[in-house]
């Protein structure tokens, strides 16, 4: 059997052509495909749709939009993706770190409330492993606090609750195109959200704070534009990822039932195994971007090392971000919960290339390394 991948993008001769033709127009900025691509997201969602340079950027310009200042805090689980952390601190806020709940990883709202102090402007909860089965009980908290909701929807593409799809609903939501997302540009993330001055400062933002507005045009190609708009970055997004992500939005709907496909499948062929658990995710509602299962009996790090040995990379997510020591400036804390699982998480392949016979390859030598 090939060496099996954790994770990997789904490229073919579409999107290839698809970013030839970008060359062929000679403009490989953001323009027309960027536009396109956000129109579409614009249509999948019902909503409006800014496109930025990676899901980091939409979230840290997500959380300047809502007017995170110097030592505003926001309300995040320590079991993300370090991007999560280092976009909050970008913005200028804080990251108040809080457990997850044991059943499904999910922020644990008890524990969010405990942390909530009058610097508390947001709350960032994370999709992890797609799964968004709490988010009504968030919005209400949310609301009873008067706080703005910025969901990372980075696992979440796909993914819906009660059949409305993750990024239809809610406050803001932020999408990461990434090459092993489960679907891509490349590099790219999306903004979604029915706010419109939202809208607006990132369509400045990302673009080193250009009012597009006030725009005087000098002469052929030269522009003279007030930037009016504060501090901005360059993190907008280029035609050519935007050509391959109109690509992959057009085969989403396949990508996405194919990874659950492979869920469905590891599901089936672990569920038996006591010496693990498996994520009670319903897959019709979840689009699964990463495939965990707990260790109960046996020792992950060793578990992956072997699984190696068989061309299997395994993987784990995450280390938690709040024992990183970089992040231990902004507060000390005991999370029972992430502490005692995270050592626990295993992340088997998932990339919708994988066929059925690599997940049962997997599954078995998985169960034959807990058993021996
Ligand atoms: C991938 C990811 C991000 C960041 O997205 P990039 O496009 O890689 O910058 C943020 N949060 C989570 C949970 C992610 O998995």
């Amino acid at each position: 059997m090939d060496k099996i991948q954790l994770s990997k993008p789904s490229l073919g001769e579409d999107e290839l052509s698809a970013v030839r033709e970008v060359f062929s127009t000679g403009y490989l900025g953001m323009g027309e495909y960027v536009r396109e691509f956000e129109n579409k997201l614009g249509v999948m969602f019902n909503r409006q749709a800014v496109c930025v340079s990676s899901g980091t950027a939409a979230l840290q310009l997500a959380l300047e939009a809502i007017g995170i200042n110097k030592g505003d805090e926001v309300l995040v689980q320590s079991m993300t993706y370090t991007a999560t952390y280092q976009a909050i601190i970008a913005a200028g806020g804080i990251p108040i770190s809080c457990d997850i709940n044991e059943l499904d990883l999910s922020l644990d709202l008890s524990d969010a409330k405990r942390k909530l102090t009058k610097k508390t402007k947001a709350i960032l909860p994370v999709h992890y492993g797609g799964y968004a089965g709490r988010i009504k009980e968030l919005y209400s908290f949310a609301s009873d606090n008067k706080l703005r909701v910025i969901e990372d929807a980075a696992h979440a593409f796909g993914s819906s609750v009660d059949d409305n799809l993750v990024g239809s609903f809610g406050d803001i939501c932020c999408f990461s195109f990434d090459p092993v997302k489960s679907i891509t540009c490349g590099e790219g993330g999306a903004i979604i959200t029915n706010d419109t001055s939202v809208i607006r400062h990132v369509q400045s933002a990302r673009i080193l704070g250009l009012n597009k507005d006030t725009g005087v045009k000098l002469e052929d190609n030269s522009f003279c534009y007030e930037f009016t708009a504060g501090q901005g970055w360059r993190y907008h997004m280029s035609n050519v990822s935007a050509a391959i992500g109109l690509v992959q939005l057009g085969k989403s709907n396949d990508l996405i039932r194919k990874r659950r496909l492979l869920a469905f499948r590891y599901a089936q062929n672990l569920s038996d195994e006591p010496k693990l658990s498996l994520l009670p995710y319903n897959y019709n509602d979840v689009a699964p971007y990463i495939f965990v299962v707990l260790i109960l009996d046996g020792n992950r790090d060793k578990i992956l090392e072997n699984l190696k040995k068989f061309g299997i990379h395994a993987g784990f997510h995450y280390y938690p971000c709040h024992l990183h020591p970089y992040f231990s400036q902004f507060g000390k804390y005991y999370l029972p919960v992430t502490e005692n699982i995270y050592s626990k998480l295993l992340t088997l392949p998932m990339h919708a290339d994988l066929e059925i016979k690599h997940v049962d390859f997997v599954s078995t030598y998985l169960k034959r390394e807990l058993n021996n």
